[in-house]
């Protein structure tokens, strides 16, 4: 059995994952997301994205069965089980220095999951620049369908709750406890994760 590794609050960290291997993101504590990005191991210039897989899927809650596409329309991982109330977000970007600045009016702000992500990816020699929109794991952002306003809701995930993805192709992972008050229900907590076989 794979052991879980655990993100400690407001960090990242970046990690192979071998064709055919399955990665579990788990919200040990509840009401946490886990931003996830992923790049071909062998060109890094293919990575992630939410608009290619969003416009495949047409809906934008992605669960079991969903694949998760890349910038060059090919399977990067697909969700084969989902232990969560089923929503993730896929429209927004790893909350940032930025975003704490903008939205939150941080004087001196943390350097978020854009940071953690760039400080994880650097020994991959991948650089910032080639972040892409992450899958968020359990945020919970809903869209009006009239107006279209977005709004970041509390996660109703549970203690324990998890998804599991399988890689499609050999890829470099990079996975936060998010460091956003607003998609975390006000406090920070870990997140864990297993690499399996
Ligand atoms: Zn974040």
């Amino acid at each position: 059995m794979a052991e879980n590794i655990e993100i400690t609050p407001r960090t990242g960290t970046a990690f192979t994952l071998n064709k055919g291997q399955r990665l579990t993101v788990i919200d040990p504590k509840g009401v946490q997301v886990s931003d996830l990005v992923a790049f071909n191991r062998h060109d890094p210039e293919e990575v992630i994205s939410n608009g290619r897989t969003l416009d495949y899927a047409s809906r934008i809650f992605l669960t079991t069965g969903d694949p998760l596409y890349s910038n060059r329309s090919n399977v990067m991982l697909k969700i084969v089980a989902d232990n969560s109330p089923g929503k993730h977000d896929f429209l927004l970007t790893p909350c940032s220095k930025d975003t704490f600045r903008i939205i939150y009016g941080d004087k001196e702000p943390h350097q978020g999951c854009f940071g953690n992500i760039a400080g994880a990816i650097e020994p991959y020699g991948i650089s910032p620049d080639r972040i892409p929109c992450a899958f968020n794991c359990f945020m919970y952002v809903t869209v009006d369908s009239e107006s279209g306003e977005l709004k970041v809701l509390p996660p109703i995930t549970k203690a324990g709750d998890s998804i599991e993805f399988v890689a499609e192709m050999d890829l470099i992972i990079a996975l936060t406890a998010c460091s956003a008050l607003q998609s975390n229900g006000g406090s920070f907590k870990p997140i864990q994760y297993k690499v399996s076989d």
